[in-house]
């Protein structure tokens, strides 16, 4: 059977694929994306019940790759964080007003990011969505990689991008497979009705099995994400609604107001690992078939879309010079430049649960007199921000509100 040609081939159009799909469109080269899932199916597992936090970098590429003004239509600003530690006095408190920026975040449901990201695909002409369809099996040749997929179509480029979630065969196939640890606890996700307006301000707050976040939303809503044991997450996710306010009321307190509504409620896995190398032979890996995280500080997918940038940066030099973009020098220079930051940002989340789901002797008081340092010294407070806001270290040119490949 004859492979249809094209510049690029995505396995995987959620949030990371379809991104990359809208930052190398505009580039005027032939890309396909392959996804499982029909655009508007309701169990694609990318644009589901989750809603994330955003940094002010994320924003920026998704201005850059024509997709804010939708996506912002439901997106709420961060413009403060509280943070504290339950049965501690211990707080620190965030501001925009530290930084002078506009917001710290944004808050967007996952399934708004979806339906942007797939209008925008409809709107470039050049990239094609093979869905719903699944990728099933590589062949490499020397100059070019064939995905062949269930239905038995093949599609063949010259770097196959690996953008499936860590979900499909190809990882290992490609060498490439996400070896994960599995926190014993599970994520909690619900969108939760407040008595109180909530002033745009996020709460982490610590408990002894991990973190509870309540992220703002429109209508005195608020996005839940809660660490529990793995039994006591499956019984709340299924209790009644008063009971599961009232369980939610004790955990948090009244900081927000009374917990008034809970919409539907569903539990995550949580796991952590990388990839030590995101990239074999014509093959590299982005978003969570790269790298996961723990969601405790809301940076999983700015880390993937960071992916998104840096590679639709490395892709418009290479095409722009006429080289082999699937070449092994090549991507050993985008995974430099991606691997210092996953590493940093995987045991800063690593950390983060580690010191606070920790009952060894005066770790408590340890973590109270931190917090309290950190809201009384203006540069930890900024130092914090600016890694919270994706600002921190050197940024791709769609991070900077410019074109990938723009001269710099
Ligand atoms: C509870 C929770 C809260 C979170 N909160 C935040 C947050 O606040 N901020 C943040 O930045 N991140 C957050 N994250 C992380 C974020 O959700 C992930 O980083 C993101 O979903 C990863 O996107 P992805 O596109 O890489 O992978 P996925 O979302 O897994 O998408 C993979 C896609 O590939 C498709 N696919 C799979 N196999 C195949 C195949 N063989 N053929 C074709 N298609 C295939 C799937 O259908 C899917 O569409 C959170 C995660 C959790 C669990």
């Amino acid at each position: 059977m004859n492979a249809a040609d094209f510049d690029l081939v995505i396995a995987g159009g959620g949030l990371a694929g379809a991104s990359l799909a809208c930052a190398v469109g505009t580039l005027g080269r032939r890309v396909a994306v392959i996804e499982s899932f029909a655009m508007d199916d309701e169990r694609q597992p990318s644009f589901d019940e989750r809603t994330i936090a955003l940094t002010l970098a994320s924003r920026r590429v998704f201005e850059g790759i024509g997709i804010w003004d939708a996506a912002s239509a439901d997106a709420c600003a961060i413009d403060s964080i509280h943070i504290s530690d339950r049965g501690r006095l211990g707080a620190a408190r965030l501001d925009r007003r530290h930084v002078g920026a506009e917001a710290l975040g944004y808050v967007v449901p996952t399934r708004v990011l979806g339906k942007a990201l797939n209008q925008r695909i409809g709107e470039l002409d050049n990239v094609s969505l093979h869905c719903p369809a699944t990728a099933e099996r590589i062949e490499r040749h020397d100059t070019a990689i064939t995905v062949h997929t269930a239905d038995g179509a093949a599609l063949r480029a010259p770097l196959l991008v690996l953008a499936d979630g860590g979900r499909s065969p190809l990882g290992r196939q490609a060498g490439l497979g996400l070896e994960c640890r599995h926190y014993p606890q599970l994520a909690l996700v619900a969108i939760v009705g407040v008595s109180r307006d909530h002033g745009n301000r996020a709460y982490e707050r610590f408990t002894e099995h991990g973190p509870l976040a309540l992220l703002p939303l429109s209508d005195r809503r608020m996005a839940l994400a809660w660490t529990l044991p793995e039994a006591r997450a499956r019984a709340l996710c299924d209790a009644d609604e008063r009971i599961f306010l009232d369980a939610l009321q004790a955990g948090f307190g009244d900081r927000c107001g009374r917990f008034v509504r809970a919409g539907n409620r569903r539990a995550y896995p949580l796991s952590i690992g990388h990839l030590s190398r995101p990239a074999s032979v014509r093959v590299v890996a982005i978003g969570n078939a790269a790298h996961v995280v723990h969601p405790v500080a809301g940076q999983g997918f700015n880390l993937g879309l960071r992916d998104v940038a840096e590679l639709a940066d490395h892709l418009a030099e290479r095409w722009r010079d006429g080289a082999d973009i699937g070449a092994a020098a090549g991507l050993d220079v985008y995974c430099d430049r991606r691997l210092a930051q996953t590493r940093r940002v995987s045991r800063f989340t690593d950390g983060l649960i580690g010191l606070f789901t920790s009952s060894a002797p005066g770790i408590g008081s340890l973590r109270a007199a931190g917090l309290n340092l950190v809201d009384l010294l203006p540069p930890a407070k900024r130092f914090l921000l600016e890694r919270t806001m994706g600002r921190h270290g050197r940024l791709p040119r769609l991070a900077r509100g410019l074109a990938p490949g723009a001269p710099r």
